[in-house]
């Protein structure tokens, strides 16, 4: 089966989203088509970048269950799985620095 362009029907498919190259260079005709494409993003949990901060940083070291229950849960909620204040260490004082601030700021 040799597919044909799905907006003239007429041509051989040679570029993406099934259409032929001269639809395809058509100005407006392949917005009307969305990507075919299986890595186009779809569905959930397949987000990246523009995910909001969590509402607050984990104190649990990189690696230990606590923060792989931390970022499991933050991912569930879809929210940046690593906020900036994150602890980096066991016992890092960064989260507490963090949460210190934005209580002065609130
Ligand atoms: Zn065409």
């Amino acid at each position: 089966m040799i597919a044909t362009c799905r907006h003239c029907s007429k041509s051989k498919v040679n570029r993406p989203r099934g259409l032929c190259w001269s639809c395809y260079y058509t100005p407006g005709v392949k917005e009307m088509f969305p990507s075919t494409s299986k890595y186009a993003r779809r569905g959930v949990g397949n987000f990246s970048g523009n995910a909001p901060l969590p509402s607050a940083p984990t104190t649990a070291a990189p690696g230990t269950p606590e923060k792989l229950a931390v970022l499991e849960q933050r991912a569930k909620l879809k929210q940046a799985l690593f906020h900036p204040a994150d602890a980096r260490f066991a016992g890092d004082a960064r989260p507490h620095e963090f949460l210190k601030t934005q209580a002065v700021a609130a």
